[in-house]
């Protein structure tokens, strides 16, 4: 089956039958493109696999204020579309193509997708995460418009007005807190009587006097009609409910990462994030976790690029590849020949 590009055309350059690529990345958000362009002008061949439009989750965000470079900030579209732009000049082709399985285990990874298998001496894994939804009515289409999932990237729109914050863990913990320097009041509403995030943040939002607790609360309804108006929480134990003024909402409440590939091949943390370090690399050799689908402290457009670049710099993995060349050469033969 041809692979079709975005625009309908079809894809040129489909590689053939039993080509082996030095990298494989699969996602193309800004951790998939950084670590596209750096594995190019390291002189590698490599693809990049996306089952959807270029820029993952920041592509949904209207404004990007925080990476750097784009003094009057940037539409996450657009920066998507010029991160796949700058990894085409190079030679790295984007194959709209999901990635259905993955066989990571020896030196030719094997990378099933809708238009066939793969082959790639090395695979990165750049799939990201989506944050939890409440799940509520209105949700989908208040997202960035008064519904947000990201302090770091949000939290300046709502400069000196009231905002509140859910969940009770350690990022809306961190989120509140940030919030409380920008924001004239946050009210943080947890389904508990306690927090659950670490006790080094409880101290500093006890003390800060325009953060006000809702403990043993839900959110049941984002009240809504010409934008958004504010929430009507649901106290867990009584069922009594009362209405909270606000100009936005930040919902903390967890990523679900976009690790079901690596499942039962790599090591994943509680939360089900890829357990790779600051070097990105997975307990299988060749094979690399980079931005939000690996463990890390902050999930951001600028850390995923941070991590894609570091890829190629694992010099060691890419001169054992040259080494196995010889190998691999012959299970290319054998693979287009369909003996393996
Ligand atoms: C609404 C919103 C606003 C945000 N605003 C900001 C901001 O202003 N500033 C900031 O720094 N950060 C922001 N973030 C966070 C930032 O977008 C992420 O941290 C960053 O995009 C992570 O990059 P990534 O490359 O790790 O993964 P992602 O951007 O999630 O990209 C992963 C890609 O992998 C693809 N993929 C997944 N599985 C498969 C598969 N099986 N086959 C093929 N493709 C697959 C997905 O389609 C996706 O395109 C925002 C996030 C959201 C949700």
């Amino acid at each position: 089956m041809p692979v079709i590009n975005e625009n309908g055309t079809p894809q040129e350059s489909a590689a053939p039958q039993g080509h082996i690529y030095d990298m494989i990345i699969v996602g193309g958000g800004p951790g998939g493109y950084t670590a596209a362009l750096y594995a190019a002008r390291a002189g590698l061949d490599a693809v990049v696999l996306e089952r959807m439009a270029a820029g993952g989750q920041m592509a949904l965000t209207e404004q990007v204020d925080n990476y750097p470079g784009f003094d009057e900030g940037v539409d996450g579209f657009t920066l998507g579309e010029k991160m796949r732009r700058g990894a085409e000049r190079f030679g790295v082709p984007t194959r709209m193509e999901e990635v259905t399985s993955l066989a990571l285990a020896g030196p030719v990874k094997r990378v099933e997708t809708g238009g066939g298998p793969l082959l790639g001496r090395t695979v990165v894994l750049s799939t990201g995460a989506t944050p939890r939804k409440l799940e509520l009515p209105g949700e989908e289409e208040l997202a960035g418009q008064g519904v947000h999932y990201c302090a770091a990237c949000d939290g300046m729109f709502y400069r000196g007005k009231t905002v509140a914050v859910v969940g009770g863990g350690n990022s809306a913990a961190a989120d509140a807190l940030l919030l409380s320097r920008v924001c004239a009041k946050v009210y943080l509403i947890h389904r508990r009587d306690s927090l659950r995030a670490e006790r080094a943040y409880h101290a500093p939002l006890m003390a800060a006097d325009n953060v006000e607790f809702c403990w043993n609360s839900v959110v049941a309804e984002l009240i809504h009609g010409e934008g958004f108006q504010g929430l009507r929480l649901r106290d867990v134990n009584t069922g009594a409910e009362r209405t909270v003024d606000c100009a936005g909402v930040f919902v903390s409440i967890g990523r679900k990462p976009a690790s079901g590939l690596a499942e039962g091949q790599l090591a994943l943390d509680r939360s089900g994030y890829i357990t790779a370090d600051e070097s990105t690399r997975t307990e299988i050799p060749g094979v690399y976790a980079v931005g939000d689908v690996r463990t890390k402290a902050l999930r951001q457009i600028v850390t995923a690029a941070a991590d894609g670049a570091v890829v190629s710099g694992g010099e060691p993995e890419f001169e054992a590849c040259e080494r196995t060349a010889g190998s691999l050469r012959e299970f290319a033969e054998k693979f287009a020949e369909g003996t393996v």
